[in-house]
C-alpha cells in the first residue's frame, strides 16, 4: 500500500533541496521520460488495446506524437522560458531595475481523465517538471491498464521524490486532496471538476481545470460540404467519440441540410455498422454503464444512419442523428460517444443565441466560406478554442494555449503556456541606495503633489 502522505512529504523535501530549480536537472528528467516511453512503446500500446481497443495507429497519433511534440519543444526551451526578464522600470522608481523571475510552484499534482490516458496525464506532468516542479500523476481508473502501465513504467525508472504516478479511484483521489499541493491539475468532467476546485481551496490551490461541455460545429451555406463532412466525421468518430472536444452537435444551414447530410452518409462507409465488422481502428465504448447511457440517447425515430449497438461488446457504430432540437435529450449534457446530432438552422444568428444561451463550450468549429459569418460565430460566442474548416486539430499546434472557458473549464497547457500553468512569475524592483527623490516623503507638500502629478500623468 502506498503512504499517500508519505509520497507527498517525500516531494516536498526534495523540492526544498532546490535541485529541481537547476535548468540541467529538468532537461535530464524530461529526456528521461522520452527514452522511457520510446523503450515502452509495445507495453503502451498494448495496455490501451485492452482498456478500450485503441489501436496503435490511433495510439501513436493522438497520444505518443504529442508527447513526443511536447518533450521536444520543452527540451529546447525550457533553459529560455526559465531566464529572468528584465522589464523596464518608469521614472518613479529611478533607478531601479526590474526583472521578473520564472519560479517552480512546488509540488504538483495532475488528475487525468481516462479518454486519452497517457496525453491526458503526461503532457501536464512534462509541463510541471519543466518548469522545475515535482509531480504526482493520478490517472483515471477507468482505463486500468494504462494507469497500471504508466505506473510500472515510471515508478521504476524515476526517483518518487520527483515523479510519481499513484494508481486509483474515488476514495485514493480523495485521499490525494486532503493534501496540500502547490497546484492541481484536473482533466475530467465539470461535475469532479467542482470537488477539486472545493477540496482546493481549503488550501488555496491554485487549479486548472480542463473540463468538457456540449461542442456545436456550425456548417453554413456556403461550406465545402464534402471537405467539412470528411473532416466532421473523423473528428466525432475518432476515439468512437470519446472526446472532449469532438464536435457534439452539429447546426447545418437547412438549405444544404440535405445534401450535408448525404456527404456525411458517405465518409462512414468504411466505418463498422455492427458489433460483428468491429476492426482494430473502431474503438469500444469504455464500459458497459457508458454504453448503457449512450443507448438511452438513440431514440429510433431520430436515426438518420447507424443506430446499431452491442452493449454486451461495448459498440456503437457512427450513428447520425436528425431531426434533432435543442430540447432533445441528446441535447441535455455531454454525448461523449459516436452520436452526432444534427439541428438545422434557418437564420444563423438565432441559432448564435441558442448556443450562448447553454453553457461556453470547450470547442466551436465554423465550417464555412464566409468571412462575415465566421467572424460574427468566433466573435459572439465564448468557447475554449476551436478551428474553422477543421476539428480538433487546433490541440494539435502546441502554440495554441489549449483550455476551456466557464463551465469548460480554467487555465491552458500545451507548449509554453503549459509552462506558464507550472510556473509563478515573481516580480522584482531593485534598487540601489545612493539616490532617493524626496517626493514622496512626509510632509507632503503642495509642489510635490504637483511634481508627481505632472511625472505621472
Ligand atoms: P471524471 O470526472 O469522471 O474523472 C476524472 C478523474 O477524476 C479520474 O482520475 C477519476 O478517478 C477522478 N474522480 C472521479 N470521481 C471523483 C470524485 N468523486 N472525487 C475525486 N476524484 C474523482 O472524467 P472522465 O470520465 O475520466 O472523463 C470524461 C470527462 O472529462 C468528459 O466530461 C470530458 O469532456 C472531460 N475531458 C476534458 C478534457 C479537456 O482537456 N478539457 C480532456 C478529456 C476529457
Amino acid at each position: 500500500m502506498e503512504n499517500i502522505k508519505e509520497i507527498v512529504n517525500g516531494q516536498r523535501e526534495f523540492y526544498n533541496s532546490g535541485i529541481t530549480k537547476n535548468i540541467d536537472c529538468r532537461v535530464d528528467q524530461l529526456r528521461r521520460v522520452k527514452q522511457l516511453l520510446k523503450d515502452n512503446e509495445d507495453k503502451l500500446y498494448q495496455a490501451i488495446y485492452e482498456d478500450f481497443g485503441k489501436s496503435q495507429f490511433e495510439t501513436y497519433m493522438t497520444e505518443l506524437s504529442l508527447l513526443y511534440h511536447e518533450l521536444n519543444r520543452y527540451i529546447k526551451r525550457v533553459k529560455k522560458w526559465s531566464r529572468v526578464v528584465k522589464v523596464s522600470t518608469g521614472l518613479a522608481n529611478f533607478p531601479a531595475k526590474s526583472f521578473i523571475v520564472p519560479e517552480p510552484l512546488g509540488v504538483t499534482l495532475v488528475i487525468g481523465a481516462w479518454n486519452y490516458p497517457y496525453q491526458l496525464s503526461l503532457l501536464p506532468a512534462i509541463s510541471s517538471i519543466a518548469a522545475g516542479n515535482c509531480v504526482i500523476i493520478k490517472p483515471s481508473e477507468l482505463a486500468s491498464k494504462s494507469s497500471a502501465v504508466m505506473a510500472e513504467i515510471f515508478n521504476n525508472n524515476l526517483s518518487s521524490k520527483f515523479f510519481r504516478v499513484v494508481e486509483g479511484g474515488v476514495s485514493k483521489t480523495q485521499e490525494l486532496l486532503d493534501e496540500k499541493f502547490d497546484k492541481i491539475f484536473f482533466t475530467g468532467s465539470s461535475r469532479v471538476g467542482k470537488i477539486v476546485y472545493q477540496a482546493a481551496a481549503k488550501n488555496l490551490t491554485p487549479v486548472t481545470l480542463e473540463l468538457g461541455g456540449k461542442s456545436p460545429a456550425f456548417i453554413t451555406a456556403d461550406a465545402d460540404l464534402k471537405m467539412s463532412a470528411k473532416r466532421v466525421i473523423w473528428a466525432k468518430f475518432i476515439n468512437a467519440g470519446q472526446t472532449c472536444v469532438a464536435p457534439d452537435y452539429l447546426l447545418v444551414d437547412k438549405r444544404i441540410e440535405s445534401a450535408f447530410k448525404r456527404e456525411l452518409v458517405k465518409q462512414l462507409k468504411c466505418y463498422p455498422k455492427v458489433a460483428d465488422e468491429i476492426d482494430d481502428n473502431y474503438l469500444k465504448i469504455v464500459n458497459q454503464k457508458s454504453t448503457e447511457r449512450l443507448v438511452k440517447l438513440i431514440e429510433k425515430d431520430k436515426v438518420f444512419y447507424g443506430g446499431n449497438y452491442s452493449v454486451e461488446h461495448h459498440f456503437i457504430a457512427p450513428t447520425i442523428l436528425h431531426n434533432i432540437t435543442f430540447e432533445d435529450i441528446v441535447m441535455d449534457e455531454e454525448i461523449f460517444g459516436p452520436l452526432l446530432p444534427v439541428i438545422s438552422y434557418m437564420n444563423l444568428d438565432k441559432a448564435i443565441a441558442k448556443v450562448k444561451q447553454r453553457p461556453k463550450p470547450l470547442a466551436c468549429y465554423v465550417y464555412s466560406k464566409s468571412k462575415r459569418d465566421i467572424e460574427k460565430i468566433l466573435k459572439t460566442i465564448s468557447f475554449g478554442g476551436g478551428a474553422v474548416n477543421d476539428s480538433l486539430m487546433h490541440l494539435s499546434n502546441n502554440n495554441l494555449p489549449f483550455g476551456g472557458v466557464g463551465d469548460s473549464g480554467m487555465g491552458s497547457y500545451h507548449g509554453k503556456a503549459g509552462f506558464d500553468t507550472f510556473t509563478h512569475y515573481k516580480s522584482i524592483l531593485d534598487k540601489p541606495t545612493w539616490f532617493e527623490a524626496p517626493v514622496k516623503y512626509y510632509p507632503y507638500f503642495k509642489w510635490k503633489r504637483k511634481l508627481i502629478r505632472f511625472m505621472l500623468e
